[in-house]
């Protein structure tokens, strides 16, 4: 392998749901490692500022497009604005997501459970349907999707939002087969608990309606988000060149529990 396997130096980068959290901080981290991205999300307005700022602060080339993942046509039109920008598609991160209602699942809406899959699976799916094919077409590539522990374990009153990361984790072991051979790995990572509006809400939602307690980490203590960005970083690089279909846990200790 020549050079530094772990560089991501000059890597054309698409990163959807970047507008906070986990996404946020891997856009700064990408950036910060030059690489040259097109960050996008719901708020075009934040988007732009964000780009600027992490533009600014890295020296990296990024721009902002507005997405939602729910609408094939605009997740369609994001990858391919991407690519024209960029020049190609190396990496692309796949980030977007909700945490839902908290309701046992007699009380959960239908609409509610099916808003969630929009964006949670359905939003992966497009992502890596529009992704691959430039992918594949230059023989290289590496897709990052946001599954959870709760795509290994249940997760009460919030089945569909653990169901929806069962799902992600799914298509994700399916599109590493399907696209192995011609050099595309599809990962993704299972975080355990991270410090974001994700997490307090679901949270705060779940203690609304049950007493059962939030998980319990082995390292006592949750995750700061840019505590995901060293296996994100390695599964968009070189290092991990054999790597694909994994599901990694970054969730101190959750699931080994
Ligand atoms: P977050 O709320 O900060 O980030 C979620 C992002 O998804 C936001 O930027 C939001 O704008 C974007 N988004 C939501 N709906 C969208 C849509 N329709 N179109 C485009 N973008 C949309 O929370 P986070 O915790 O950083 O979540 C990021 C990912 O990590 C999610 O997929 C989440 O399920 C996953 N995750 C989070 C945790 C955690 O504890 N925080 C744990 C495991 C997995």
């Amino acid at each position: 392998m020549a050079g530094d396997p772990f560089s991501i130096k000059g890597r054309r980068v698409l990163l959807i749901g970047a507008d906070s959290g986990i996404g946020l901080a891997c856009a700064r981290a990408f950036a910060d490692a030059g690489a040259n991205m097109v960050i996008a999300g719901l708020d075009q307005t934040k988007g732009n500022t964000l780009a600027a700022e992490i533009a600014a602060a890295s020296g990296s080339q990024v721009s902002y497009l507005q997405v939602d993942v729910r609408e094939e046509d605009q997740v369609a039109a994001t990858v391919a604005e991407a690519v024209k920008i960029l020049g190609g598609l190396d990496i692309a991160m796949n980030n977007a997501g909700i945490p839902g209602p908290a309701a046992s699942i007699p009380d959960y809406s239908a609409e509610a459970f099916d808003n969630l899959f929009a964006i949670n699976v359905r939003g992966a799916f497009l992502g890596m349907k529009y992704q691959i094919p430039h992918m594949a077409a230059q023989g290289k590539g590496s897709i990052i999707n946001l599954a959870s522990t709760a795509a290994i374990t249940g997760l009460p009153f919030v089945g569909p939002y653990a169901a929806s990361k069962h799902a992600v984790a799914g298509l994700t072991r399916s599109a590493a087969l399907e696209w192995g051979a011609q050099n595309v790995r599809i990962n993704a990572i299972a975080p355990g608990p991270v410090d974001t509006g994700l997490l307090h809400s679901m949270r705060a939602g779940r203690a609304e309606v049950s007493s059962i307690p939030p998980v319990k980490v082995p390292m006592e203590r949750i995750a700061q988000p840019d505590e995901m960005t060293g296996a994100v970083l390695w599964l968009a690089s070189d290092a991990s060149s054999y790597v694909t279909g994994a599901i990694i846990s970054i969730d101190g200790g959750v699931v080994a529990a």
